[in-house]
């Protein structure tokens, strides 16, 4: 067994495989020696948390051999991996967990010379402390700019939660400064909720502007903090950009991402629909309903591996009904939470009726409080189940 990727999904998944057979021979690549999460990266740009609170060395697994490196491409045929440093490895299976890339050619503008100025601070520790250190930079009065873009993206509570702590910061340390929110969606998750904390919290802080009303971003000029919509020009002091994104590039070369950028699978058993042999597991899949989160992550790696437990021995299959929790913060100790359960129906994961719950819009603040508390041990959780 071969798995490429050893975040969230992938060393889930290397610890479920030896988990239910240690007799399976199992090697976890890894490219990164240290990660940094996504989850808890919103609280470090916020100066809330440290960035060193939310970095993890890569998991070291027992009965798994680590390898650190980059896979660079995959013959399905002949069922094997290259690294970068020209190493082969043979496998029966393939698992890919390699999250996200960004779609640099996604927004006109865009590029990574301008995330030097505008971070996306979507995907590793250095942008998230470029995008921490700009906003502590910034002069009160100023303007900062965030753009949000279609579905589908890595967690999507991330942005709304992200305008909240911004929006925090500067009420807290730059109180004549704004935020202005652009978004390419008119309806988002926990939307309800955000947008009464905004009222409540934020008032003259926050201003979001959704699709209809031209909150799409058709392009920007970085070095100007020039932000073009539909209908508008803007001007930032600071821009931050959500990043258009795809399946990570490996998906792309094992020939297991389609023209969307991401990866159709058998939503039961997540072998890729386009390349038998391969399995592809968190936010590169097409999912359907269940959200691209760590939580969902960890849920297709135990059905994967389940799965491919289950073939080796030739014993059936059933597929497994699996869950999903996200927390999002509106405000130190101001927490909400968003779950749902899914099974797999056709190509792709539905919410199955009834599972859906959102915290209450009229919640009290203890019930805030208690959310934020949970959030912060569901984090710990998953992260010492992950990296531990
Ligand atoms: C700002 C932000 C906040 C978030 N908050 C939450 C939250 O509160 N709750 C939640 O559930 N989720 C949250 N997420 C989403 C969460 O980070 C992802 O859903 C999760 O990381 C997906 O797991 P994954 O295994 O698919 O990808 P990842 O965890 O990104 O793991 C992919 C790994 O593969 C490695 N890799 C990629 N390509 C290769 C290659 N070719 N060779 C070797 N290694 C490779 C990468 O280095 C990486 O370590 C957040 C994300 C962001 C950006």
């Amino acid at each position: 067994m071969v798995v490429i990727g050893g975040g969230f999904g992938g060393a889930a998944a290397a610890r479920a495989l030896v988990a239910a057979d240690p007799r399976l021979a199992v090697t976890l690549i890894e490219r990164e020696a240290v990660i940094s999460t996504g989850p808890g990266s919103n609280a470090v740009i916020a100066g809330l948390r440290d960035a060193a609170s939310i970095r993890f060395a890569a998991a070291a697994i027992p009965g798994v051999t680590r390898r650190q490196g980059e896979a660079v491409a995959v013959d399905p045929l002949a069922r094997r991996v290259r690294l970068g440093d020209a190493t082969m490895l043979d496998y029966d299976r393939l698992i890919l967990a390699p999250g996200v890339d960004i779609d640099w050619d996604g927004l006109p503008g865009y590029g990574r010379a301008a995330a030097e100025i505008m971070p996306h601070a979507w995907t590793g520790e250095a942008q998230t402390i470029l995008l921490r250190n700009k906003l502590a930079a910034m002069q009160d009065g100023g303007t900062v700019i965030m753009s949000i873009p279609a579905s589908p993206i890595r967690c999507p509570i991330a942005p709304y939660e992200r305008a909240s702590l911004i929006a925090w910061f500067l009420k807290t340390h730059k109180p004549r400064s704004k935020l202005l929110v652009l978004d390419a969606k008119e309806h988002f998750s926990n939307q309800a909720n955000f947008q009464a904390a905004w009222k409540a919290l934020y008032p003259g802080v926050l201003e979001w502007v959704g699709l209809p009303d031209g909150g799409r971003v058709t392009k920007v000029e970085a070095a100007i903090g020039r932000f073009e919509t539909e209908f508008d020009d803007h001007r930032a002091d600071l821009g931050t950009i959500v990043p258009p994104q795809r399946a990570g590039a490996i998906a792309v070369a094992a020939g297991v991402a389609d023209r969307t950028g991401w990866c159709p699978v058998d939503p039961a058993t997540f072998e890729s629909t386009l390349v038998p042999g391969i399995h592809v597991i968190g936010d590169a899949i097409i999912a359907g309903a269940m959200p691209k989160a760590a939580h969902a992550a960890g849920e297709h790696a135990r059905a994967c591996a389940a799965a491919i437990v289950a073939s080796l021995g030739g014993a059936p299959f059933t597929p497994m009904r699996l869950e999903n929790i996200c927390y999002g913060l509106a405000a130190p100790s101001y927490g909400f939470s968003v779950r749902g359960a899914y099974l797999p129906n056709g190509k792709l994961l539905n919410e199955i009726a009834g599972s859906a719950k959102t915290s209450p819009q009229d919640a009290p603040a203890e019930m805030r409080a208690r959310e934020a508390e949970e959030a912060d041990g569901w984090y710990r959780q998953i992260t010492a189940a992950t990296f531990a």
